[in-house]
């Protein structure tokens, strides 16, 4: 399989098929983001024929009776059972409709048991397609896109560069929910920056409240020195919430959160990992981030967050 850099996927895509249709990221200017640092190049597409061949090899452990064992001693799940696949990259949801389509295609053909197609996807993404060329592209398997708005807070999304309103993400996430595509939205706990944080979980409450998210996905952020925002912090542009104050943060968001959908909290970057389903558990959650701020030290989060050796 082709594969170019650190991989990044949501842990629910863990029994996915990894195919890389692209590399890197085309906005590539998050203050916050060094995700696709790595990569010599801000974003590329994968050839077709590379896309192809991922394919092929990965049909090929379906019949080979060595390819077959060796994905099973290695954990993979057997290719005749995947049922989804999942497009690696920041943003491959960015490729033109006919791209997209194309891709499609190729993965249906090489293994038909793939009834869905997931990937990372930008709010001005979705923007870049029609209403006929988002439900064409339902049809053709694409479904469970993974958004990282952020948050709501337009404050913050312009200061951290991310290239659309609060605005914007109801409009566009509206478009899905009319196209049927489902989608899971990611919020960023610290990104409205010191003292702000539940004014942004307001915020993005009022967002989320206008729409149909299957997920809302937490992530702590962690500010990397190879970052703009480091830069920032360091010139006295902006200042870091503490680690309790994120906490507080998620827990007015969790408060403020009318709809029905699941809330998690599961990447690397939350110290503590949690997950239910609202309305139902959000006594327990709510209980539990009491729990944390109330007796939790400050240091001990942040010691957390340095030492963590990756997101
Ligand atoms: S946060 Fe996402 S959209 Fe922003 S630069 Fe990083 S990968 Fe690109």
């Amino acid at each position: 399989m082709h594969y170019t850099g650190t991989i990044w996927r949501p842990p629910y895509e863990a029994p996915s098929l990894l195919l890389e249709v692209t590399a890197g990221c085309t906005h590539h200017k998050c203050k916050f983001c060094s995700l696709y640092h790595d990569l010599p190049f801000k974003f590329r597409m994968s050839p077709l024929e590379d896309v192809e061949r991922d394919l092929q090899e990965a049909q090929l452990r379906s019949t080979d009776p060595i390819s077959m064992l060796t994905a099973r001693l290695q954990g993979m799940p057997r290719p005749e059972r995947i049922q989804r696949a999942f497009l690696t990259g920041a943003n491959p949801f960015v490729l033109t409709y006919e791209r997209l389509t194309a891709i499609a295609d190729l993965i249906h053909r090489y293994i038909p048991s793939i009834e869905t197609i997931g990937c990372f996807a930008r709010i001005t993404d979705v923007a870049l397609k029609s209403d006929e060329e988002l439900a064409s592209l339902h049809r053709a398997g694409y479904d469970g896109l993974t958004i990282g708005i952020e948050t709501g807070d337009d404050e913050a999304l312009r200061f951290m560069d991310k290239g659309y309103t609060a605005a914007d993400i109801v409009t566009q996430c509206q478009r899905l929910d009319q196209t049927g595509i489902h989608y899971a939205l990611f919020y960023l706990a610290g990104i409205s920056g010191a003292g702000r944080g539940e004014i942004g979980a307001n915020a993005t409450a009022a967002v989320c409240g206008q729409l149909h998210p299957t997920l809302i996905g937490v992530n702590m952020l962690t500010i990397c020195p190879d970052s703009e925002l480091y830069r920032e912090i360091q010139c006295g542009r902006w200042q870091e919430e503490s680690e309790i104050e994120k906490y507080k943060e998620v827990r007015a968001l969790l408060e403020g959160l009318e709809i029905p959908t699941r809330f998690a909290a599961l990447g690397a970057s939350n110290a503590f990992r949690f997950q239910g389903t609202l309305p139902e558990d959000r006594a327990a959650l709510t209980a539990a981030l009491d729990e944390i701020i109330e007796t939790v030290q400050e240091e001990d989060l942040r010691r957390y967050r340095k030492a963590l050796p990756h997101l």
